[in-house]
């Protein structure tokens, strides 16, 4: 299929700027038998993120006797993209779960809980690109909300390059047809961006664009870490709201 023009009078197809987020909706405790759980939509996207644990390691020679073992699931569920997607685990899902956890294990403090597993199940309800990025977002709020003790938060989004410039938060067409695209996700700790926890990128872009890329990428993680802040703030106040009633 011919690539269709991505850039017209300088708005993208969806009509957003570019710098500019999609909508993003974060619920926290949505999953009744998860000790924590996050409900995320960043545009099209839609992703649950459950957290079991702190809790025993089961097979037990799995089990680190100094610290927490964390796993991490990222699967897309057959409905979630056009094409039906054939069920169960495959090369990118691995991939994708296996990085997802080396982002976020910097963050969990893994020694309080010696022997113990931490399981993070993300699952994409529906996708539109930037899957990896939206179930970190929702990942790290369900391990807030799993009470999870953590030295900070990831916060994630990917930049593209679309039609010779740079964007935030690909969406699907821009991600296919696009010349890159580049997930980062961020360590924020005391409101402050502190490192990289995770940086991929397919396609071509030049040095000097890749700097510009993480730019756009730190503002637009500023932007998703507060909606995550404030979403964990509401679910708090909701819950001493019932325990003064
Ligand atoms: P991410 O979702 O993190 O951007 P990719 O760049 O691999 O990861 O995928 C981009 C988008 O392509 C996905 O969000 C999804 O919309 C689509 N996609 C990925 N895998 C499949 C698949 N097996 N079948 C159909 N569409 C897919």
């Amino acid at each position: 299929m011919e690539k269709p023009k991505l850039i017209i009078n300088g708005k993208r197809l969806d009509g957003r700027d570019f710098e500019e987020l999609r909508p993003i909706k974060i619920q926290v405790d949505v999953l009744k038998r998860a000790d924590g759980s996050c409900y995320l939509e960043m545009g099209k996207n839609k992703i649950i993120a459950a957290v079991y644990g702190p809790r025993e390691v089961h097979p037990r020679h799995l089990q680190d006797p100094s610290k927490a073992v964390i796993r991490y699931r990222y699967n897309m569920a057959p409905f979630s993209v056009e094409e039906r997607k054939k069920p169960g685990p495959d090369r990118r899902s691995i991939e994708i779960s296996k990085v997802s956890r080396e982002a976020l294990e910097p963050v969990i403090m893994k020694e309080l809980f010696p022997r113990s597993g931490i399981d993070v199940f993300v699952e994409v309800l529906q996708a539109d690109a930037g899957t990896r990025t939206a179930c970190l977002n929702a990942a790290s709020v369900a391990l807030i909300d799993a009470g999870v003790m953590m030295k900070g938060i990831i916060t994630s989004v990917a930049v593209a390059k679309v039609d010779g410039h740079i964007v935030l938060d690909p969406m699907k067409e821009e991600d296919f047809y696009g010349e890159a695209d580049l997930p980062v996700a961020f360590l924020i700790r005391n409101d402050k961006i502190e490192s990289i926890a995770l940086l991929q990128m397919d396609g071509k872009m030049s040095v000097d664009e890749v700097k510009e890329g993480i730019k756009l990428a730190k503002k637009g993680a500023m932007q998703i870490y507060k909606l995550q802040r404030e979403a964990i703030m509401k679910k708090y106040m909701e819950d001493e709201e019932k325990e003064e009633v």
